[in-house]
């Protein structure tokens, strides 16, 4: 198996040194086991936390071992009747090529004529946070004003496109002018490119001079400040992520303007999607009807070859994708 190993720990922004690729063999498989040859793997910001070496809601990685992530693969070899070759299954055990199992926390992918590697996004983790977010989180309503940060990631696509479906007015903040056309398309009813606004907290008052009900934060940093600033009264923030803070390496000052929670009286609820996983069915339920309605548009941006996983991974911190980032194998 091919396997991309953590060298070192990122101090800043990742670069490709901080990883490595290796060969293991694997052993032949026993009674019970089954050998999946993945297809394709997620890289994801949180990915990034685990290559700190501190406690956290999940553990750090350990050097000179595989990564790990969500992966999408097919069993090859099988000695496991629940796992008969050629079935498709989901996993944890991404940057590498094949793995042997015995099933312990596999599932099996459902069939769909989607394309499988959507299970790493709109159908998967990245979707079901969306979800997550905004009706258990925020609890958004119809006619309220959404802003959303990241818009036009993985997360960020499906909560703009949500949004909508539920009926809000949704306004979005990305940091190119393909990523404002791509989600003008989308219908999305106000874009900001937080790049070249000049001034955040400035355009995100023109987009909403109504106010914002709920704000979806993604980012961190000058979005929050600058949404604190144009929340209404009682409204409320799912705190999802704050990926500008991500490879910093001294703590950020926080927004100054915090007291806005207070005048305001805002509601501000961090969230882990795991946490909230027994909601899964419900989701794919309506998602389901949603991709097959062609209600939501599922985007991805594929790399391709295990190789490039580590640029994958580092173009997140760049901007690089649109919608889901992926990673296709084999
Ligand atoms: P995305 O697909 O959104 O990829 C990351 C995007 O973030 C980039 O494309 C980039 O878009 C934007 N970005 C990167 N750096 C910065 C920066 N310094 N300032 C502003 N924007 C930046 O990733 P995901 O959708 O997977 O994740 C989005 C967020 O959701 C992350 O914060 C992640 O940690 C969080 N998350 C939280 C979960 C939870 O359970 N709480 C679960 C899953 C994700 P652009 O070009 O627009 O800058």
């Amino acid at each position: 198996s091919q396997v991309i190993q953590l060298k070192s720990r990122p101090e800043g922004m990742p670069t490709n040194d901080n990883f490595d690729q290796a060969e293991l063999t694997l052993a032949a498989i026993k009674s019970g086991e089954f050998l999946v040859k993945n297809l394709w793997m997620s890289v994801d910001p949180y990915m990034r936390g685990r290559m700190i070496d501190r406690k956290s809601y999940i553990a750090p990685f350990e050097l000179g071992k595989a990564l790990e992530g969500g992966a999408i693969g097919e069993v090859i070899e099988s000695l496991n009747p629940d796992f008969p070759v050629g079935s498709k299954v989901n996993s944890m055990l991404g940057w590498r090529s094949h793995f042997i199992t015995d099933g312990t926390e596999i599932t099996r992918l459902p069939d769909t004529p989607l394309c499988e590697s959507h299970f790493l996004g709109v159908l998967g983790m990245p979707g079901m946070t969306a979800w997550t977010g905004l009706n258990r989180i925020a609890e958004l309503k119809a006619g309220e004003t959404l802003f959303v940060s990241a818009a036009s990631g993985a997360v960020g696509s499906v909560v703009t496109q949500i949004g909508k479906l539920m009926g809000a007015r949704v306004i979005a903040s990305v940091g190119s002018d393909e990523k404002v056309e791509y989600l003008n398309k989308l219908g999305i009813d106000a874009v900001i490119n937080y790049k070249t606004c000049g001034d955040l907290d400035a355009a995100l008052g023109e987009a909403a001079p109504e106010g914002l009900d709920v704000y979806f934060e993604n980012v961190g940093g000058e979005h929050l400040s600058a949404a604190l600033n144009h929340m209404k009264d009682h409204g409320r923030i799912a705190v999802c992520g704050m990926i500008a803070q991500y490879n910093d390496t001294a703590p950020t000052p926080g927004p100054s303007n915090l007291a806005q929670i207070i005048i305001k009286k805002l509601k501000i609820e961090g969230f882990i999607v795991f946490e909230h996983w027994d909601h899964y069915g419900e989701f794919a339920a309506q998602m389901g009807q949603w991709l097959t309605a062609g209600k939501i548009h599922a985007e991805q941006t594929i790399y391709e070859g295990l190789s490039q996983a580590p640029d994958a991974f580092i173009g997140l911190f760049e901007g690089k994708n649109r919608g889901k980032m992926v990673v296709k194998l084999g």
